[in-house]
């Protein structure tokens, strides 16, 4: 039984993985923005890989706000909870707009079925290291390790995957974007660099997100909570709609880039 254990996880791993070496978005991050954009791409058709650093995915969400452990989302993005089968309900009305309250553990897991089972692979334990780029200087894939080998600092060199476009997803880091303003040009921002997140100001914060949801290198899009690093916007604590609807905004620019290139 051992071996034939070893067998079948290497053997299906490895399909997995080969099949990854070359698809056409490459998410980086598997927080809420992430998955909900590589469900979307892969439900439109598309190839998509997702990269996690942790070895759990969902990203900043499973805590909720300060470890408790429900998220709150406004009513435009209900529909997306709604798409992914996560349960929520009206949360008390003190004036203002009309929230909604879920379960975090909830929509973590809902979160990642469905980009699974929509076909989008992911990878756990990986963190991108760099990116690839082409004689444009256009990003052109990412560049992949253990995160176990980063960790123990060993030196091992990495793996390269190519991809028609990447998406940095890594949250308040903004990770590739810091790497890509360093080592390959300036990203289409204030500074041409990270300009870095401001303090909350949740509904502002949030309009913020949607507008800053683009293409911010060649071949470099941004989502989630990086989208708002990257652009100098506000944050907005444990409010999880602009999430959601920034990794559906992403998926349909890149859905429509891809489809006016054919
Ligand atoms: C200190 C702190 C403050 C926070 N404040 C806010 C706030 O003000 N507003 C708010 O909305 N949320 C806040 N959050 C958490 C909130 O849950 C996240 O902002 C939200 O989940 C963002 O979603 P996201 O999809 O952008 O990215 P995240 O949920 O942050 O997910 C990003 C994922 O990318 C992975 N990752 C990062 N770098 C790499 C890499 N190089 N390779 C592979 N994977 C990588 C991470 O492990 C993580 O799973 C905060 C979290 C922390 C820790």
């Amino acid at each position: 039984m051992e071996l034939e254990t070893s067998r079948a996880i290497l053997k299906r791993f490895f399909e997995d993985f080969l099949s990854s070496l070359e698809v056409d978005v490459a998410v980086v991050g598997a927080g809420p923005s992430g998955l909900t954009a590589a469900y979307f791409l892969a439900r439109g058709g598309l190839r998509v890989v997702v990269f996690e650093r942790r070895l759990s995915v969902g990203g900043g969400i499973w805590g909720g706000g300060m470890m408790f452990p429900r998220i709150v989302v406004e009513a435009a993005a209900t529909p997306i909870l709604e798409e992914f089968g996560v349960r929520f309900e009206e949360a008390e009305k003190r004036g203002g707009e009309k929230l909604y309250v879920a379960d975090a553990i909830e929509t973590a897991a809902c979160l990642c079925l469905g980009a699974i089972r929509a076909g989008a692979k992911i990878f756990n334990g990986m963190s991108v290291e760099d990116v690839v780029v082409d004689a444009e200087r256009r990003v052109r894939g990412v560049v992949v390790n253990w995160t176990a080998v980063e960790l123990a600092g060993l030196h091992v060199d990495p793996l390269a995957f190519r991809s028609e476009f990447v998406i940095d997803a890594t949250g308040h880091e903004c990770g590739v974007c810091k790497l890509v303003a360093r080592k390959v040009g300036q990203l289409d921002t204030k500074t041409g660099d990270v300009v870095g997140e401001r303090s909350m100001f949740a509904r502002r914060a949030e309009q913020e997100l949607l507008e800053n949801t683009r293409e911010v290198y060649p071949g470099l899009f941004v989502a989630g909570m990086a989208a708002n690093a990257a652009a100098g916007a506000h944050r907005m604590g444990a409010v999880f709609g602009g999430m959601l609807l920034s990794g559906k905004k992403v998926a349909d620019i890149i859905l429509g880039r891809l489809k006016d290139n054919k």
